[in-house]
């Protein structure tokens, strides 16, 4: 049940590199990336990393207590 009571998605602060919307953070099964809602494109979330605001934040911890 814990699969189903965690969020897979999350709008963040963060700009989109392309066209300065906010971001969200998604998952997959296996990772976590940027979405950008108006390009609709998905970006690596290393470069995000240094800017990390709260809410992805949250999400990331989310995901490592998933994992354990
Ligand atoms: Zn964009």
């Amino acid at each position: 049940m814990l699969f189903f009571s965690t969020p897979r998605e999350a709008h963040t602060t963060l700009s989109c590199p392309d066209c300065g919307s906010r971001l969200d953070i998604r998952r997959s099964c296996h990772e976590a990336y940027m979405y950008c809602p108006s390009c609709r494109k998905s970006f690596d979330l290393s470069p995000f990393v240094p800017h990390m605001d709260e809410a992805m934040e949250n999400f990331l911890e989310q995901l490592y207590v998933d994992r354990v």
